[in-house]
């Protein structure tokens, strides 16, 4: 009998030990691209009232998910003073999730876009309601399934400005730096016709490949690892958005995105041209990557363990 148990327990331990399949959602993951879309927030570029209505909006989501400040407030201020902007302040939105350790992932997406240009408002719904739509969806999982590590996620501004709400986050962290093992960095996660997600990060980090690698296909999207070979050119995203921050203080890091779209940086990137089948499926993948992480995290070596 206890031969049987302990086989039991072998065939068990595998199943038991495989991340769980995430089911994100569809009608909230929809839903908050819709609000942060509308032409009422003006394109969310930083220091405008857009902006501040995006805000106001993620900080009820923040708080209705039960994710916990760091202190006070969720909110994390800082100057923009760049070539490209200057910005008395913008606004970093940051809530975490305890795990059973102090070592940390980052999930992280930045919800400011680029506003309005001659009369026309960019609603940036792919670029990049979609991506913080997912970190919700994220943090919403993971208040259902409590994770080993801390989790904290970032809703970061200025990105459009030169990636500065991350660069804010890393200069003022509210953990130590050292405790930071991983960034999940999503940014345009909505429109794609072929049902491809991309996973941009495993050229630098080779040791986050296998766990990709596991990420199991969905119906309607599918992961593909690429787009981070510095002989790609312009086809490498290592430099494209928030997670470059990470990268340049050597924190390994996955990027989550499509390919280029005819609505990028358009007028057209609106809430109805988002592909509302291939979008939760993609966020599916990236949380069930995070789930995998969180459990296999402590294996890796160096940094990344
Ligand atoms: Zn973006």
């Amino acid at each position: 009998m206890k031969k049987l148990l302990t086989f039991a327990f072998i065939l068990a331990t595998p199943v038991l030990g495989l991340a769980q399949k995430s089911k994100p959602d569809a009608a909230t993951l929809l839903r908050d691209v819709k609000v942060l879309a509308a032409d009422s927030m003006q394109g969310r570029l930083s220091g405008t009232e857009g902006n501040l209505m995006a805000q106001e909006y993620l900080l009820k989501r923040f708080q209705d998910l039960g994710l916990k400040p760091f202190g006070d407030t969720y909110k994390q201020h800082f100057r923009i003073d760049s070539r490209r902007a200057q910005v008395e302040q913008a606004t970093n939105l940051i809530g975490y999730i305890p795990g059973k350790s102090d070592k940390v992932i980052v999930v992280t997406a930045h919800y400011d876009h680029v506003g309005q240009r001659n009369g026309d408002i960019y609603n940036g719904a792919d670029d990049n309601a979609s991506g913080v739509g997912a970190l919700l969806a994220a943090a919403a999982h993971f208040t259902k399934h409590p994770p080993k590590h801390t989790i904290i996620f970032a809703a970061l501004d200025g990105e459009e400005l030169g990636l500065q709400g991350a660069k804010a986050f890393l200069d003022n962290p509210p953990v130590p730096l050292a405790n930071i093992l991983l960034n999940v960095n999503m940014d345009m996660l909505s429109i794609n016709n072929k049902g491809e997600l991309y996973a941009s990060g495993a050229y630098h980090y080779p040791q986050l490949k296998p766990y990709l690698q596991k990420v199991k296909p969905r119906k309607h999207a599918r992961l593909l690892l690429g787009h981070d070979n510095p002989a790609q050119g312009r086809d490498d995203w290592t430099g494209q958005s928030d997670h470059f921050r990470f990268h340049e203080r050597g924190i390994p890091y996955v990027y989550f995105g499509v390919e280029d779209h005819p609505h990028y940086h358009k007028p057209s990137d609106d809430y109805e041209n988002i592909n509302p089948n291939f979008y939760p499926d993609a966020a599916a993948l990236v949380i069930d990557f995070l789930e995998l992480m969180d459990n296999h995290l402590h294996r890796l070596p160096a940094r990344a363990q």
